[in-house]
């Protein structure tokens, strides 16, 4: 359902909209519906151009489309960096230089893990109460935020590695198999559950590369988690144990997730990482960590990959 500009009405004093339910000719007035919307500090709602009301997993949203004038920059540099949707951690990111940095979900496991409890207290005869119905909307808040501070941190990293091109895992490319059916991930099932969430968090990050005249490029995860990023070797199985890759052929040991980046990254460019391989920088990346209260990315401490 889509509502164009002459059915919407925007009271951008006291964030309101007035969307038309169209012309009521037996009571002769025009039906509409009130809708009230909040947003983040740094949106600012102006020149709405269409309200679109979208399904989204268990409910309906309201997306508004706004026509806004953005002066695109000059890209940083001709780096490359290659974000891969992470098996143990949210996701991961490699850069030219070698650096790779690990970011873990572990907040909305946490938030989830709370408000579904918090839901399920409050469950009454009819239905999820008006408590559980805000948990839900906090927790889709949160993750929002979440999603939203992530893809301006990652090109912040960006910024500073001079990219001038992302190259990311697409996961709809990869959630079914040649006949079409749904892959079985088993263990990695969790990159199935997000696929629709990563797709989401993509679409931010294009949005926010472009205004620094950084180009993202979407590409098929095939192999990016069965080959060595080293050595280029692929194998049938991967062999990862506790989050790291092995690679039998050159020996080198690296994150899994980040080892999935490096290849990611290696499908936009000839280079290799110009950095030293070897020092265990791809065994043991950075990993940030993101802080509910400030609503920003920090770095932690090194940590093994071990859980
Ligand atoms: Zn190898």
């Amino acid at each position: 359902m889509t509502w164009k500009q002459n059915g919407i009405k925007h009271d951008s004093k006291h964030n309101k909209l007035r969307l038309s339910k169209g012309f009521n000719l037996k009571q002769h007035r025009s039906d509409f519906i009130l809708v009230e919307y909040e947003t983040r500090p740094d949106v600012i709602v102006e020149n709405i151009q269409q309200v679109r009301a979208v399904w989204n997993d268990d409910r309906w949203e309201l997306h508004l489309v706004c026509k806004v004038e953005i002066s695109v920059e000059d890209a940083p540099g001709d780096n490359t960096a290659g974000i891969d949707p992470g098996i143990k951690n949210y996701l991961a990111t490699a850069y030219d230089n070698g650096d790779a940095e690990l970011y873990p979900g572990n907040v909305l496991n946490q938030d989830k893990h709370y408000f579904t409890r918090d839901e399920y207290d409050t469950e009454g005869e009819n239905g999820p109460s008006r408590r559980a119905l805000r948990a839900r909307q906090k927790l889709s808040r949160r993750k929002n935020h979440f999603l939203h501070a992530l893809a301006k941190h990652i090109v912040e990293r960006c910024i500073d590695h001079d990219v001038g091109r992302i190259a990311i895992g697409d996961l709809s490319k990869i959630r079914e198999d040649e006949n079409g059916e749904s892959r079985n991930w088993g263990k990695r099932g969790n990159k199935k559950l997000h696929g629709w969430e990563f797709d989401r968090f993509t679409t931010l990050l294009e949005y926010k590369a472009e205004e620094h005249g950084i180009l993202v490029d979407r590409k098929s995860e095939r192999d990016t988690s069965k080959t060595c990023s080293c050595c280029g070797r692929k194998r049938d199985a991967n062999r990862v144990e506790r989050g790291l890759y092995v690679c039998e052929s050159c020996g080198v040991t690296m994150n899994a997730d980040v080892n999935g980046a490096v290849n990611i990254r290696r499908k936009i460019t000839q280079n290799p990482p110009s950095g030293d391989m070897s020092n265990g920088r791809l065994a043991r990346p950075v990993a940030y960590l993101f802080n509910q209260t400030s609503g920003r990315f920090a770095p932690s401490e090194q940590v093994g990959c071990e859980p």
